[in-house]
C-alpha cells in the first residue's frame, strides 16, 4: 500500500535543517565567531559550559543587531550580507544563507543582547524555533553583540547522545578559536569555561601570526616555522602561511587550513603536503602548517556543505599542486641551510658539478617534475669523499685561468696545493725561473716522487693483513659513493646507488691513516722544520699528558725523557729509512720528514674533520 504523502510541520523541517548546520557545539561556536567577525569585531571571547552542552555565551565588540532586526534575526533565511543570487559569487563575509542563529534557535534556548553605536542603549531578546519569546528589552550593555546559547540539542536526544564527552567537545571548540585566533592576528580572540578566570587560549591584539601559534601549540613549533608566500597567477591564488621546517614534527599533522578565510578541510591538499614532508621528517610522525588560500571569489564555491566546512574550487588539483610545490622548495631551503656544509670547501669539485648537485636550485627549476625526494644522485663523481683526499694532479697553472669564475671552490683548492709545493721543495724555489710547461712538469713529478720498494716482512705483512681483511662490498661502496654531507662531527651520509649510508667518520680516518702509513711506509716525503725540536722537550711534554700513563713507580721524568732521547738517538738510522725523521747530535728532530702526502692528507682533511 503506497504511503501518504504530507507536508511537514515547519517545525520539524527547521530542526532537521539545524542539525545538518549544527552539529556538535563546535559548529555553532564557528557560526558564531564568523558573525563576530563578519560585524567587523576586534574581540571575540568565548564562555563555555559542559563542552558547550549546557551553555556558550560569545560576546563581541563589534556593529551590533539593530533594534528593528531583531525580531527576523533568528528567522532561517534573514541575513543582512546576501541580497541576490549573484552576490553568491563575489561573496566576501563568511554568512551569506542567513542559517546559522537560526539553526540554532531551533536546537537551543538563544538569548541575543547587542547595542549598535548609536542607540542610546542595548536590547535583550530571547529565541525559540526562531521566534522572539518576547519584544526586545531595553538594558545596559556595551557596543557589540553576546549570544547566549542554553541547552544545545536540548529537543534532539539522539544527537545529544551522539556528541563525545563535554571535556572532548570543549577541546574542540578551543580547537576552533585558536585557529581563528592565528588567522585573524590584529584581533583579540580568548576561550574559558565557566567560571574560570584563567582563558585556555588568549591572544593580544598587537600579537603576530607567530606570536599567536606560539600562544596556542608552543615554543617548539613556533621556532622552527618558515614562512610561506606565493602568488600564481595562472590559477588565481595567493598562498600565506608558515609551516614547520624538517626539524619538527608531531604524531598527528596539524593542518590549519583557511580559503577565502573560511577554516576548511581539505584531505587532498593534506595527503599532497605529507608526500613532500614524507622524505624530511622521521617516519610516522607528521608536520605543523598554518596556510591561508586565497582564491578569486568566483573560483569558489563555499556552498557545497551544510557546514560550509567543505569548499570546493577550480583548477583544485592544479591548485594543489602548485602549494605542494612551494611547500617542497621552501623545505629544500631550509634543509640546505641545515647542510650547508656539503658545499664548503670540495676540492677537486668543478664549480658546475657542485652547483648540480644543489638542493636548492633544483627548487628553483620551476620547470623540473621531479621532486628532489625522488631523484637519485647518479653521478658518483660528483661529490665523493676522496674530493678531501686525493691531491689533485694537475695544479692550474694559473690560479686564475681566464674566463673561469672566481668562486669559491676552484681557488680554495689551488691554493693548499701550491703553497704545498713552495713549502716542499724549496731548493726549487731558489732556481731561476721557468717557463710555464716546465713548471707544471716539475710539480707533477714533486706531486709523485719515486717510490722506494718496501722489502721489510713486517710491513708486507701488516699489508697482506690488510688486504686479506678488506670488504670487497665496502670497498666497492667507499670507491663509487656520492658524498651527502655531514650528519654531525661523528657521521657523515654517503649515498650508494639507491642507499643512504652513515659513515663513522672517526673510525674511517683512523684506518685511512693506518693504511696510509702502512702503504707510504718508507716513502713519506720531506717537511722540514724551521725551528729543530728539542726531543727531550718533546719527550717531557708526552710523559706530562695524562695518556701517557706516567705514575711515580716510573721514576722521575726527567730521567726517563733522556732515556727516550738517547734511545731515539740510537735508532736515528732506522727513523730517518722507516719515517724520514732526521735527528741531529743535539738531540733534536731537525727535519720531520712526515710525509709529504700525509702532509696534503691532513690539509685537505682537516677543513673536513673540524667541520663536521
Ligand atoms: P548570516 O551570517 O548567514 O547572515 P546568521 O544566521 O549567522 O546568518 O546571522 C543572521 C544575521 O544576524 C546576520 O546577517 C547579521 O546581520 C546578524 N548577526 C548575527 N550575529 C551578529 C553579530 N555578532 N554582530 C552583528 N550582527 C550579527
Ligand atoms: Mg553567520
Amino acid at each position: 500500500m503506497a504511503g501518504v504523502i504530507r507536508r511537514l510541520d515547519e517545525t520539524v523541517v527547521n530542526r532537521i535543517a539545524a542539525g545538518e548546520v549544527i552539529q556538535r557545539p563546535a559548529n555553532a561556536v564557528k557560526e558564531m565567531i564568523e558573525n563576530c567577525l563578519d560585524a567587523k569585531s576586534t574581540s571575540v571571547q568565548v564562555t563555555v559550559k559542559d563542552g558547550g552542552m549546557k551553555l556558550l555565551q560569545i560576546q563581541d565588540n563589534g556593529t551590533g543587531i539593530r533594534k528593528e532586526d531583531m525580531e527576523i534575526v533568528c528567522e532561517r533565511f534573514t541575513t543582512s550580507k546576501l541580497q541576490t543570487f549573484e552576490d553568491l559569487s563575489a561573496i566576501a563575509t563568511y554568512g551569506f544563507r542567513g542559517e546559522a542563529l537560526a539553526s540554532v534557535s531551533h536546537v537551543a534556548h538563544v538569548t541575543i543582547t547587542t547595542k549598535t553605536a548609536d542607540a542610546k542603549c542595548a536590547y535583550r531578546a530571547s529565541y525559540s524555533d526562531g521566534k522572539l519569546k518576547g519584544p526586545p528589552k531595553p538594558c545596559a550593555g556595551n557596543q557589540g553583540t553576546q549570544i547566549l546559547v542554553e541547552d544545545l540539542f536540548y529537543n534532539v536526544s539522539t544527537r545529544r547522545k551522539a556528541l563525545k564527552s563535554p571535556s572532548d567537545e570543549y577541546s574542540r571548540i578551543v580547537d576552533v578559536v585558536s585557529r581563528y585566533a592565528i588567522h585573524n592576528s590584529g584581533k583579540s580572540f580568548s576561550v574559558k569555561k565557566q567560571g574560570e578566570t584563567v582563558a585556555d587560549v588568549r591572544t593580544l591584539p598587537n600579537a603576530s601570526v607567530v606570536d599567536n601559534i606560539r600562544g596556542v601549540f608552543g615554543n617548539a613549533v613556533s621556532r622552527e616555522l618558515i614562512e610561506v608566500c606565493c602568488e600564481d597567477q595562472k590559477f588565481a591564488y595567493k598562498m600565506k602561511g608558515y609551516i614547520s621546517n624538517a626539524n619538527y614534527s608531531v604524531k598527528k599533522c596539524i593542518l590549519i587550513l583557511f580559503i577565502n578565510h573560511r577554516l576548511v578541510e581539505s584531505s587532498a591538499l593534506k595527503k599532497a603536503i605529507e608526500t613532500v614532508y614524507a622524505a624530511y621528517l622521521p617516519k610516522n610522525t607528521h608536520p605543523f602548517l598554518y596556510l591561508s588560500l586565497e582564491i578569486a571569489p568566483q573560483n569558489v564555491d563555499v556552498n557545497v556543505h551544510p557546514t560550509k566546512h567543505e569548499v570546493h574550487f577550480l583548477h583544485e588539483d592544479s591548485v594543489i599542486e602548485s602549494v605542494q610545490k612551494h611547500i617542497e622548495s621552501k623545505l629544500l631551503g631550509s634543509n640546505s641551510s641545515r647542510t650547508y656544509f656539503t658545499q664548503t670547501l670540495l676540492p677537486g669539485l668543478s664549480v658546475s658539478g657542485g652547483s648540480e648537485v644543489k638542493p636548492s636550485s633544483a627548487a628553483g627549476d620551476s620547470t623540473e617534475r621531479v621532486y628532489a625526494h625522488q631523484m637519485v644522485r647518479t653521478d658518483c663523481r660528483a661529490q665523493k669523499l676522496d674530493a678531501f683526499l686525493q691531491p689533485k694532479e694537475k695544479p692550474p697553472p694559473d690560479p686564475e685561468p681566464a674566463g673561469a669564475s672566481s668562486k669559491e671552490p676552484a681557488t680554495k683548492t689551488a691554493q693548499p696545493d701550491s703553497i704545498d709545493m713552495d713549502e716542499t721543495d724549496d731548493a726549487d724555489m731558489k732556481r731561476p725561473r721557468k717557463t710555464e710547461q716546465e713548471e707544471e712538469e716539475d710539480l707533477t713529478a714533486a706531486a709523485t716522487p719515486k717510490r722506494r720498494a718496501i722489502k721489510l716482512t713486517s710491513v708486507r705483512e701488516l699489508r697482506a693483513e690488510i688486504t686479506e681483511s678488506a670488504h670487497k662490498g665496502l670497498q666497492e661502496m667507499l670507491q663509487n659513493h656520492s658524498f651527502v654531507g655531514c650528519v654531525n662531527p661523528q657521521w657523515t651520509l654517503i649515498q650508494h646507488h639507491t642507499k643512504l649510508y652513515l659513515l663513522n667518520t672517526t673510525k674511517l680516518s683512523q684506518e685511512l691513516f693506518y693504511q696510509i702509513l702502512i702503504y707510504d711506509f718508507g716513502n713519506f716525503g720531506v717537511l722540514r722544520l724551521s725551528t729543530p725540536a728539542p726531543l727531550y722537550d718533546l719527550a717531557m711534554l708526552a710523559l706530562d699528558s695524562e695518556e701517557s700513563g706516567w705514575t711515580e713507580d716510573d721514576g722521575p721524568k726527567e730521567g726517563l725523557a733522556q732515556y727516550i732521547v738517547d734511545f731515539l738517538k740510537k735508532k736515528s738510522d732506522m727513523l730517518m729509512d722507516y719515517f724520514s725523521m732526521e735527528i741531529d747530535q743535539v738531540g733534536s728532530s731537525t727535519s720531520w720528514r712526515l710525509s709529504q702526502e700525509r702532509s696534503r692528507y691532513d690539509r685537505t682533511l682537516h677543513p673536513f674533520l673540524t667541520e663536521c
